[in-house]
């Protein structure tokens, strides 16, 4: 995979918040029921806050109510890639990572019993997403 966005963490850092380095850039995570975008409903699209490639759309996310934004499924157009997270103890998690600048930007599970099309989870950090509305 080619990614179309390197910098240097010194670039990231100048440019990124300490939260956004420390999730996008350190794959952390974010509180849970503290992010901008957990319950929100706009429509529109969520870009990627590093780099500006839209991720996901608005009509795509649910309410899981676990604390995070949720959606079923990703943007087309393979912008977001999975790879396997075994940073801890157990069954590896599938990660979601911008495909463009490599950014993490959370988790996603399968076969939890949500009423969506795919039954999958994808567990996104807000401060990993940028949103922009629909022009109505
Ligand atoms: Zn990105």
């Amino acid at each position: 995979m080619e990614l179309k966005v390197i910098k240097t963490p010194q670039e990231w850092r100048a440019q990124l918040t300490p939260l956004e380095y420390r999730v996008l850039r350190e794959s952390g995570t974010e509180a849970p029921f503290t992010g901008e975008y957990t319950d929100h409903v706009q429509a529109g699209s969520y870009q990627c806050r590093a780099c500006g490639t839209e991720l996901f759309r608005s009509e795509h996310k649910f309410a899981s109510h676990c604390g995070w934004p949720s959606f079923y499924t990703a943007a087309a157009g393979e912008r977001v890639r999975v790879v396997q997270d075994r940073s801890l103890p157990g069954p590896p998690r599938t990660e979601a990572r911008c495909a463009t600048c490599d950014s993490h930007l959370g988790h996603v599970f399968d076969g939890e019993g949500y009423s969506t099309p795919t039954d999958q989870r994808w567990c996104i950090n807000s401060v990993s997403l940028h949103f922009v509305p629909d022009q109505a």
